[in-house]
Order: C-alpha cells, then structure tokens, then sequence
C-alpha cells in the first residue's frame, strides 16, 4: 500500500468511523454470535498473494463486525465502560502512524515531556498534593504489580531482584476480598504466593476492610515471624463498588511501616469532581494509587495512570541499564521505561493532551455528574418497583439489584435468566456479580455519550423483561 492509497482509505475508514459512532445505538449491545462463528468464517491458510483493501474491509464489515460488542454503545451498563472519546481516538491516529517507542527520554523526548506534564495535570484534576509524581502504565494491572515488586523489594531490602526469595521469612500482603484479580496475579508473579495475600475482613455498607482487623492481622503475621509488607486497598470495586476507608487503613498501614497502593482504577476519574474525594479521604499519604483515564475518564484504552509518592523505590526496583540504554551526557532527564515492567511503551499522554484540551475538566466533570444523577435515578425507580430488590447502594454511578419477587424460590437462577434475557434482547448490556453467594445484577452508567434517555430505557427494558420471564 502506498501513501496515497492510505490516505484515500483513511478517508473512506474516518467517514465509516462517524456513521458507525453516530448509529451505534440502533446496533444490539452485546454481539449477539456464538462460539466458533467467527472462527470459522475466516480462512484456515494466510493469504498467499496480495489482496485488495476493498476486498478485506469488505469482509471486516461482513465477518468482524456482528462479532462485536459495542463498547461505545451508550446503553453499554455492563462491566466498567472502557471509552474512546473522538480526541482520544485522534490522538491515537497520529500515535499508531508515528509510532515512537517511548521507553527512554531520547527515543522520543516528547513523549517524555508531554507525560511528565500530563502526569501533573492529571494530578491537579483529581486534587493530588504536589508530592506524587507519576507515569502512565499500560493497564491498572501493570501498576499494581509495579506496586507489588516495589513493596516485595522493600520488605527484603532490595536483595530479592538478585537472589530471589528463598530463605527469606514470608512476605505479608493484605487486602479485603473486594479487591481486583489484578491483585492476585501480582501477588502470583511476584513470587509472593497466593497464601501470603491475607484477606482482612469487611464491614459496612461499603463493604470496606476493617481498619481494627487490618491491624490484628499484621500483628499476628509479626509475632509468627512473618514478614507484614503492604497493603492494597481498594475505591470504587469492581464487583459492587467496594470502598476501604483509606484514611483509617493508611493509619494501620504506616503505624506497622507497610507500603501502601490504592487501585481506584474506575473510581479515580470522578476525582476530577470535588464532592466525590471524601470517597478516598487520607489519599494524600498512599505510597502508590493507580486510575484508568481509559475507562469513566473518556481516554481510548489504553491508560492507566500511576501515582507515586517515591518512584525512587519503584526505579530502584525496576530500572536496569545494559549500555545501549544509556542516555549519555543527558543527566537529568526521565527514562520512563525505569518505571514499568515492560520496556517498550507507547506515546498514551498524547491523548491525554487532546482529551483534557478538547472538553476541558468542566466538560468531563459535567458528564460524571450526569452518570452519577442518572444511575442514582434509576436506582430509585428499582428501589420503589414492587419485585425488585437494591442489593447494594450507589457507589457514584453503580449499584446492584435483584429480581426477588414475592415466593419465588431459586433467586440465583430467576436472575441469571433476567441477566441473560435483557442482553439476549440487545437494547442494553448488563452483568451479574456475586455478592455473599448470591447472584446479583449491576447496573453502572459511564459511557461517554450516554443521556438521561438511555439511562431510562433500562428501567423498562429491565421491568418489561422481567415480566416475560417472572
Ligand atoms: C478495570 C479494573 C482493573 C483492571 O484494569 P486494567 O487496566 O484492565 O488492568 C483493576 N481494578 C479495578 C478496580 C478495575 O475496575
């Protein structure tokens, strides 16, 4: 393909692009295929000659697209939306044809800069004291494991990275049940193991951990000669929105000298709006958090943004300079690849840069609020409709809910019928979740160009498909 030739496409794919953007909603949410459809319309052998772009974005339209679920549909309530704002998906443009690797200061002084900047101004938006630095990670799962590899070298006074981690007494990790699997894969891959991540008891309706139960926990670890090392905490779960009060497990925290990471993954963009920080009161003196720009924040995935109080710990852990590495005769400047797992990294603050100029932070706060007013909305229809049942409150713009009418006797299967029914008909997306063994419906309201209108509709959907099936 030529120049002109992909630029004659572009043309035609950014044309496609605003019809498939502005019709979306007339599309079912969930791809509504079955297993091995698409696999087995594509050919089993690679092309052996060239083929035209006509032909292959033919058969994008034809084979790919029903297989899709359309993340960017404005009835998407499912999950936590992952969305591509159309700054951010022109930023990516420029980014996915320039292409720089961002790894060091050199490879693309840019990229560095404009990251150090847009780190910043990400930090002033959710109201972060001046201390926390930051570096864009590509998933909130890097930086948790960042944040675990730093706090596993920390515990063994930085010998780990080198002789590993046996004859060492183990390593101590807390956190509550509502965490992310992201945590428990960190744990894994940081040679860590599954037993030593203790699981701190819950309390209260936002199904935070027990500060007093944090503490007996590390005491216990202490006196058996274990090795208590951090705490992960967690605003804004995925399952139901599970918030740990942060300022009173910091307390703990740093009483027994523990590292402390945050995942606010979702949570942390609604930030931006001052009312909802008394979510993670006590922030300012987590050692590490981490929030995805790319989901409520409106940043195309992918974009995690990670805080630190002291990346010199995270560099100490982290940073490794065979000779080609090195940025001769630059001191002083940020090799951001000395803070993340993997050393290739794409040029993600750009985005950032064209997100936040486009709508400003009034133009974002303004749609969180809208989420949050019309998700709580709905949650009160639910709550006032006889049959259904608020299982937990709204955290921002998510809660959870049952069917549960009166007499009826399989309350966890009546519901993954309902689940399964609503996203069958296609007008919404849903999931469900578990909370205390029993199967419950979320309901989270986030994407980037949802009204009050598609918001309402899943009140009659949910009611009028419940109904059907009761
Ligand atoms: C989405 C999410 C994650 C995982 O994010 P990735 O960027 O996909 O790794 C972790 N924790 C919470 C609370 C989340 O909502």
């Amino acid at each position: 393909m030529n120049w002109d030739e992909f630029a004659a496409w572009g043309h035609r794919f950014t044309d496609w692009v605003r019809d498939y953007r502005q019709t979306v909603r007339d599309r079912p949410v969930r791809a509504q295929t079955r297993p091995g459809d698409i696999l087995n319309a594509l050919p089993t052998a690679p092309p052996d000659r060239p083929q035209d772009m006509r032909e292959i974005f033919a058969d994008f339209e034809r084979i790919v697209m029903p297989g899709i679920t359309h993340w960017q549909h404005p009835r998407f309530f499912a999950y936590f939306n992952a969305n591509a704002a159309a700054p951010s998906v022109l930023a990516e443009f420029l980014i996915a044809a320039i292409a720089p690797q961002c790894m060091l200061w050199q490879t693309s002084p840019a990229a560095t800069e404009m990251e150090t900047r847009m780190m910043d101004w990400l930090r002033q938006s959710l109201g972060l004291p001046e201390g926390f630095t930051g570096v864009i990670q590509d998933s909130a799962s890097s930086a948790t494991l960042a944040a675990v590899l730093t706090l596993r070298e920390r515990a063994l006074n930085w010998t780990g990275n080198s002789r590993g981690l046996a004859g060492n007494s183990r390593i101590r990790v807390y956190c509550s049940a509502e965490v992310h699997t992201s945590v428990d894969r960190a744990i894994w891959v940081s040679g860590i193991g599954q037993e030593n991540l203790v699981r701190v008891p819950i309390k209260g309706d936002w199904r935070g951990m027990d500060p007093a139960a944090l503490d007996a926990a590390i005491r216990s670890d202490d006196a058996a000669g274990l090795t208590p090392a951090g705490v992960i905490l967690c605003v804004g779960g995925t399952g139901t929105g599970a918030t740990d009060p942060i300022d009173a497990c910091l307390d703990v925290a740093q009483r027994h000298g523990l590292y402390s990471h945050v995942d606010a993954a979702w949570a942390g963009s609604a930030m931006i709006c001052p009312e909802f920080r008394s979510y993670w009161t006590g922030i300012d003196r987590a050692d590490s958090l981490v929030f995805n720009p790319h989901k409520w924040l409106g940043a195309q995935f992918d974009c995690a943004a990670h805080f630190l109080r002291n990346p010199e710990d995270l560099v100490r852990c982290l940073a490794i300079r065979p000779e080609y590495l090195k940025t001769h005769g630059q001191d002083g400047v940020v090799d951001y690849s000395e803070w993340s797992v993997p050393l290739g990294r794409r040029f993600r603050a750009l985005k950032i840069w064209f997100l936040l100029r486009t709508y400003g932070l009034q133009g974002l706060r303004e749609r969180l609020r809208d989420h949050v007013a019309w998700s709580g909305a709905l949650h009160d229809r639910l709550a006032a409709t006889p049959g259904f049942q608020i299982v937990t409150p709204p955290m921002l713009s998510l809660f959870t809910f049952r069917l549960a009418p009166e007499g009826a006797e399989d309350l966890d299967q009546l519901n993954q019928r309902l689940v399964d029914a609503i996203n069958d008909d296609g007008r919404i997306y849903l999931t469900q979740t578990r909370i205390d063994d029993a199967l419950v419906i979320r309901f989270q309201a986030g994407q980037f160009e949802t009204t009050e209108a598609d918001v309402m509709m899943a009140y009659d959907v949910i009611t009028e498909i419940a109904g059907q099936i009761a």
